[in-house]
């Protein structure tokens, strides 16, 4: 069994349907085993738009990595995501942070996440669900990553307990 962290946005109204519908569809290509809490954050990069929910889940897989990240394409695509310019507004962005503890290198894959440290809205909610994972080729855990994330302290915790999920497959 693979574990994979997931990290999960949305900044288009409504952003908790789209947060909800992403994590239901995995749940169709997993197991759930467990859902970060729900935090707001100011936009990353391009400034000029709303804020973001963020959360991140951790799913148990078969797929390897390419034929996960095709998934989870479709994924977006079906729950509504619009095609826009880079890093704009999205319904959902569904991005693979970690694949185990493996390295994946491939054309349109990169894992672990190239920006993970740099981002405190995916950082704290696997935090919240995975806090002593340690990356591959690093010695720190991801406590230890948030704890040296700039930006942190602009994320606004909204609700642990935002969403049922179904554990059983
Ligand atoms: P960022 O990756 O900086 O968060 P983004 O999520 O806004 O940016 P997208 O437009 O959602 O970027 O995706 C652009 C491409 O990034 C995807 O089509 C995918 O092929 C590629 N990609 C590379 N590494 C990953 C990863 N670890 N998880 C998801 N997509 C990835
Ligand atoms: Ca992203
Ligand atoms: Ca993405």
């Amino acid at each position: 069994m693979i574990r994979v962290l997931l990290g999960l946005g949305s900044n288009v109204a409504p952003r908790k349907n789209y947060l909800r519908c992403a994590i239901k569809k995995l749940g169709d290509i997993g197991g759930i085993l467990q859902v970060a809490p729900l935090y707001e954050n100011p936009p990353y990069g391009v400034s000029d738009q709303g804020p973001f929910f963020n959360t991140a889940i951790e799913l148990s897989c078969e797929l390897p990595p390419g034929k996960l990240l095709k998934e989870i394409k479709k994924i977006e695509r079906s729950c509504g995501r619009q095609r826009r310019f880079r890093w704009g507004p999205r319904e959902i962005d569904i991005d693979i942070v970690f694949y185990d503890e493996r390295i994946v290198k491939l054309k349109r894959l990169t894992v672990p996440h190239e920006d993970f440290h740099n981002r405190p809205f995916v950082l704290q909610p696997l935090v919240d669900i995975a806090p002593d994972f340690i990356p591959p080729e690093s010695k720190k855990t991801l406590r230890e990553f948030l704890r040296e994330c700039p930006n942190a302290s602009k994320l606004t915790l909204l609700s642990e307990n935002w969403i049922e999920y179904d554990t059983t497959n």
